[in-house]
């Protein structure tokens, strides 16, 4: 008999003859999305053509090789990280990127394209027009090599267009509804653009499981692949894509019959989610009466909707970096208070605990530029609280905002990547100026001055759980920073994705740590990670004590169906004995045992 893996490359090489395509990824975002290719390194519509005043050739001349440069630091990110890749698709992408690269370095094009901007051509139009005459030149060949290559010049020179004419953050508005996103990179900013009324699903070839592009795009419900270096390659618009976010595979023009295969998961995934709809109403309760709480976390404001529709008991997690993303100036305190007062309200009383800006690292913040700089290692560098405590008066807008935002509902106020008593401390002080300043002010606020809570993310504050225990009033245990910052793994990095593991048992202790410092201090500790919304980890949460899990709002009906199949006598007596395992393979075998018990 034929393993899976064995069927799957039957099945490949059957559609291969078909001139079906299959790309392997990393499946982030669950679900299978079936549509047309939107190329989102696509052409350059309109490419603007005037003239430079001779004050501004030399300007001029600078943008086109700042797009040069661009171009060659874009193609060796993806060369650098598809070289782990392996299979054959891989090896083409390298022998591609290569050649864009000699192009790209060519001294026919440089020239070509300086002496048109001496004579005060435009830069877009420059390198239009030159591209246009090599690509003739070499059409018009004997040799057959050569003029197969026309394509390729071309794609190097839409790549110089798209960083001239490209505003960093372009939408999605554009696209017909149900497209599937092909893209070299998809960034979380690019994410919180998409409208899953129109985007069906999407891959690209950065990018890991963990990072926020995969957060949002599982928070949005759109299937998602992602580290599937070839589909930026050889894929015309339009070409049908069968995205399985699921199984982390791209499929492009695929035979009937898979097609019709894949039509049907959709279906079975769509009744699926009909039946998880029913559990909305029932609590989130064991079997022996253990009663958890389950938030949701929300990345939009448009997500408000989806977390009281699925029964959410609050937001454990309101990410507040979309107010910062793709625009070039900074949200004042009456815009943020305006945007965070419609979430709060719209939650109906339920409590809504919001977090400060937590950018850096991965996560940019176009707005920020300025703030954030430049770092060699910016997940170690000036990012979240110690970016807002290092711009106070960013912070102290924030705050404002916050506050004020408290007037429509109970809110709690939550700070990013913690690491020591002092940085609380320090916050503090500044919440309660705040607090007294629109008091003077005399703006409506929340009534009383909130809880102030912090993550747990880091080694170091998990070590210190018991000490910031004491002047935290609540805790909220971040598992995707945690792993990455434990077992030093990048959570955006598609090559160590594999080694991204959170139930190392350094892991497992520093959770075990956390929450027993916190409910020995009698504070409320919650979980919103990742991990939190995955069914597998229930059994190990609740044993432990953890009785609020926060969430997207799409995973919570499958995270309570587990909570109301779990004995919590029994789920204690499992976390005690994995806390003491020394070996990661054996706590996931013990685990999946006792789930699949449940
Ligand atoms: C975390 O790190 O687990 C977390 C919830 O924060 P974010 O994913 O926004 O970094
Ligand atoms: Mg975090």
């Amino acid at each position: 008999m034929k393993t899976e893996k064995g069927q799957r490359k039957a099945a490949q090489r059957a559609g291969a003859k078909s001139g079906e395509r299959h790309f392997e990824g990393l499946g982030v975002s669950p679900g299978v999305a079936i549509g047309p290719a939107h190329l989102r390194e696509g052409q350059v519509a309109r490419v603007p053509e005037y003239a430079v005043p001779a004050t501004k050739v030399g300007a001029e001349t600078r943008r086109f090789e700042a797009a040069v440069d661009k171009a060659v630091r874009q193609l060796e990110k993806i060369r650098r990280k598809s070289e782990s890749f392996h299979g054959t698709s891989a090896e083409e992408l390298g022998y591609l990127l290569e050649a864009h690269l000699q192009m790209l370095s060519s001294r026919r094009l440089r020239e070509g394209v300086l002496s048109r901007i001496a004579e005060r051509l435009n830069a877009e139009a420059a390198v239009a027009q030159e591209i246009e005459s090599i690509a003739a030149a070499f059409d018009a060949v004997e040799d057959a090599y050569l003029r197969s290559r026309v394509s390729e010049i071309r794609e190097v020179g839409q790549r110089i267009l798209r960083n001239l004419t490209e505003r960093g953050f372009a939408g999605f508005g554009d696209l017909d509804a149900g497209s599937v996103i092909l893209a070299e990179e998809v960034t979380p900013a690019d994410t919180a653009l998409m409208d899953p009324g129109k985007v069906a699903g999407f891959a690209c070839a950065l990018g890991g499981a963990e990072g926020h592009t995969a957060i949002m795009a599982r928070s949005l419900g759109i299937p998602a692949v992602l580290g599937a270096p070839g589909v930026v390659g050889g894929i015309s618009p339009g070409d049908l894509v069968i995205v399985d976010g699921s199984e982390g595979l791209v499929v492009v023009n695929p035979t009937k019959k898979r097609l019709a295969a894949y039509r049907k998961r959709q279906d079975e995934q769509a009744k699926e989610a009909k039946a998880l709809a029913r559990l909305r109403g029932l609590a989130a309760q064991t079997r022996d009466g253990t009663r958890l709480l389950l938030q949701a976390n929300l990345e939009l404001p448009r997500e408000v909707g989806q977390a009281t529709a699925v029964g959410a008991e609050g937001v454990g997690l309101l990410r507040t970096e979309f107010l910062f993303m793709n625009r070039d100036d900074l949200p004042d305190e009456e815009e943020q208070t305006e945007i965070l007062t419609g979430m709060v309200a719209g939650m109906g009383g339920q409590t809504v605990t919001i977090r400060t800006l937590d950018v850096g690292g991965e996560k940019l913040a176009s707005s920020l530029g300025g703030h954030l700089g430049e770092s060699a290692n910016p997940a170690l560098g000036l990012r979240a609280i110690r970016l807002s405590l290092r711009a106070p008066e960013l912070l102290e807008a924030q705050l404002a905002a916050i506050l004020r935002a408290g007037a429509a509902g109970p809110i709690r106020i939550l700070l990013p990547l913690i690491t020591s008593v002092e940085e609380l401390r320090a916050t503090r002080v500044i919440l309660e100026k705040v607090w007294r300043r629109l008091k003077r002010r005399k703006v409506a606020t929340a009534k009383s001055l909130p809880p102030l809570g912090v993550m747990i993310e880091v080694p170091g504050a998990a070590l210190a759980a018991d000490a910031l225990a004491h002047e935290a009033d609540f805790f909220a245990i971040g598992t995707n920073d945690l792993i990455m910052y434990t077992l030093a793994i990048d959570r955006g990095e598609e090559r160590v994705a594999h080694l991204y593991n959170p139930l190392h048992p350094a892991v497992l202790r520093l959770i075990h740590f956390s929450v027993d410092a916190g409910l020995r201090a009698g504070k409320g500790v919650s979980v919103c990670g990742e991990m939190a919304g995955d069914p597998r980890y229930v059994p190990l949460f609740v044993g432990l004590g953890v009785r609020e899990l926060s969430m997207s709002p799409k995973a919570l009906a499958r995270v309570k169906d587990r909570v109301r199949r779990l004995d919590a006598v029994a789920a204690a007596r499992l976390a005690s004995e994995l806390t003491i395992l020394n070996d990661s393979g054996e706590i996931a075998r013990l685990l999946d045992l006792f789930n699949a018990r449940l």
